[in-house]
């Protein structure tokens, strides 16, 4: 075997991390006083489910430009390839001369065990792979019960996980990116066409977003100074900003849970919000729970968590279905989130929640053709915590909200969006409604339809499913279900 000296490269392969600060994997590898070769792989890999959705990928190519230039600044390269990583990484450190590999550790059980292989492969030849801690706050095989099996309940998980968290300090971004000689040929961005083209569909994330490091830092102090303390109710109205928006930053690793935690917690010390400030990180714990759930149970994404609901019976309802991802389905709160998941790429969580109850109780659609669509077009799309939320809805999840409390899209917009704002918003055939019908078009008297402008079934469409009858055959389903279960022979 060669000898390995201080000039042979450190090679970091960036993956959903997006970012210079609080990079473990980066940090490691300038502090080895090495040359660097800085890796990204597209990997569009099937197998793996882990083809980005459009819309995601729409952010992908953002987050990588900003990540280059913010290399650049510093003299480092970052070389974009396409390809499956159990091959590139393993040739790459044979041409190049690596002696270390540095990358973080994913979150994402299959991606791990991938992972694991590649290393084996790299330390069979030579170079020292390194799996760093960068993605989340909690190692999931460090936190069990007592009974050493995995927490099915969010409130016990995240009580226990506060027990012992106690998140290091967050690493600064290195200030040069000394680069090795001769460097990967790689591909150009913009040879990869990630910007949805058939329908284009993209200028609402245009307007929208700013994808990036320094982008997210930005949401995140606007997010502080502006709306942190009022988030323990400002979270729950989708008609102001009350929320941070940063989850595809998250979702993107452009910045870490460990450097949120810690802005959060500076607030927290200044006696400001403290009541919102431990809401917020308890939502960043649900994110936790989510990666957590998704390594113990590494079929979140395909099974039932609860299979009492293998015995479920969903209906394939492709019209149902097409009216709902196009806003189409004559209920405004859901229309409004639907439309402005596919405007935007994002949805508030109250809303995400109106409208995926809708499709998996009162159309009693497979919750997975819901996450399949939220994959499509959210820009935050996640796999674990778009798997474990769409569980969570349907009521076959882990502390899941009971299948029989069925959300009525009326009410929840009459308390959430009380002045119509919303709906005024992303269903502008509503707007001239006064705000007692706004929810409830339909039960307009005639002439104030008329003189608002509104003709159901030709401008908007009259509701596909009456919310009583939707309800009342959703409460049957679960019914079925139950005694479909209870009669099933035990495996
Ligand atoms: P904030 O309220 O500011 O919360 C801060 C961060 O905490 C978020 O960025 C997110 O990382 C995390 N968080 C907040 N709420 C939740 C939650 N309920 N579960 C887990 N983590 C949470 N979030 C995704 O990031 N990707 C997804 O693919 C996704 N799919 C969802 C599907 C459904 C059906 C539902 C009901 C929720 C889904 N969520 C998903 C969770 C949640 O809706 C979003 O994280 C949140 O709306 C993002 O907005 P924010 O950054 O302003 O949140």
């Amino acid at each position: 075997m060669a000898t390995i000296s201080a000039t042979d490269a450190a090679l970091v392969w960036f993956r959903r991390d997006l970012r210079l600060a609080d990079n473990p994997a980066l940090h490691a590898a300038v502090q080895t006083g090495r040359p660097l070769i800085l890796v990204f792989i597209d990997q569009r890999d099937r197998a793996l489910g882990s083809a980005p959705g459009e819309a995601a990928d729409w952010w992908l190519q953002g987050s990588l430009t900003r990540l280059a230039q913010d290399m650049a600044r510093r003299g480092g390269q970052l070389t974009l390839l396409r390809g499956d990583p159990a091959e590139l990484i393993p040739e790459l450190a044979r041409q190049h001369g690596v002696a270390e590999a540095f990358w973080n550790h994913s979150g994402e059980p299959d991606i791990n065990a991938r992972d694991r292989v590649i290393a084996a492969s790299l330390q069979g030849a030579g170079t020292q792979p390194h799996a760093l801690a960068g993605t989340n706050l909690i190692n999931p095989l460090a936190l069990l019960t007592g009974a050493g099996t995995p927490y099915r309940v969010f409130g016990a998980f995240w009580r226990a996980a506060l027990r012992d968290l106690a998140p290091g300090t967050a690493l600064p971004a290195p200030e040069r990116l000394p680069m090795a000689a001769g460097q990967p040929a790689g591909a150009a961005l913009r040879d990869w066409v990630l910007r949805p083209s058939n329908p284009d569909w993209a200028c609402g994330l245009d307007a929208e977003w700013r994808p990036g490091e320094a982008g997210a830092a930005d949401r995140l102090d606007r997010f502080l100074a502006d709306a942190l303390h009022d988030y323990a109710d400002g979270r729950d109205r989708p008609d102001k900003p009350g929320t941070s928006m940063l989850s595809p930053h998250l979702g993107f690793g452009e910045i870490s849970p460990r450097q949120i935690w810690h802005s959060v917690q500076t607030q927290l010390a200044s006696g400001t919000g403290f009541q919102a400030g431990e809401r917020f990180l308890a939502e960043i714990g649900w994110r936790e729970f989510a990666y957590y759930l998704l390594y113990h149970f590494d079929d979140l994404r395909t099974a039932n968590f609860n299979r009492e609901f293998d015995h479920f019976p969903w209906r394939r309802d492709a019209a149902g279905l097409a009216a709902w991802k196009s806003g189409q389905t004559g209920i405004p709160m859901v229309d409004a989130g639907m439309r402005q998941l596919w405007a935007t790429g994002w949805m508030h969580n109250r809303v995400r929640m109106v409208c995926a109850s809708f499709l998996v109780k009162h159309l009693r659609c497979d919750w997975r053709d819901g996450m399949a669509w939220f994959e499509h077009t959210l820009v935050d799309a996640d796999r674990a915590v778009n798997a474990a939320s769409w569980q969570w809805v349907a009521g076959s999840g882990a502390d899941a909200a009971p299948y029989f409390r069925i959300f009525n899209p009326i009410r929840q917009g009459e308390r959430f969006d009380p002045e119509g704002r919303y709906v005024q918003k992303w269903v502008p055939e509503l707007a001239a409604l006064p705000v007692r019908w706004i929810h409830q078009p339909w039960k307009a008297p005639a002439e104030i339809r008329q003189s608002a402008g509104l003709k159901l079934g030709a401008g908007y469409p009259f509701p596909i499913c009456d919310l009583a009858t939707g309800r009342d055959a959703a409460l049957s389903a679960y019914k079925e279900m139950k005694e479909g279960s209870a009669n099933a022979p035990s495996a």
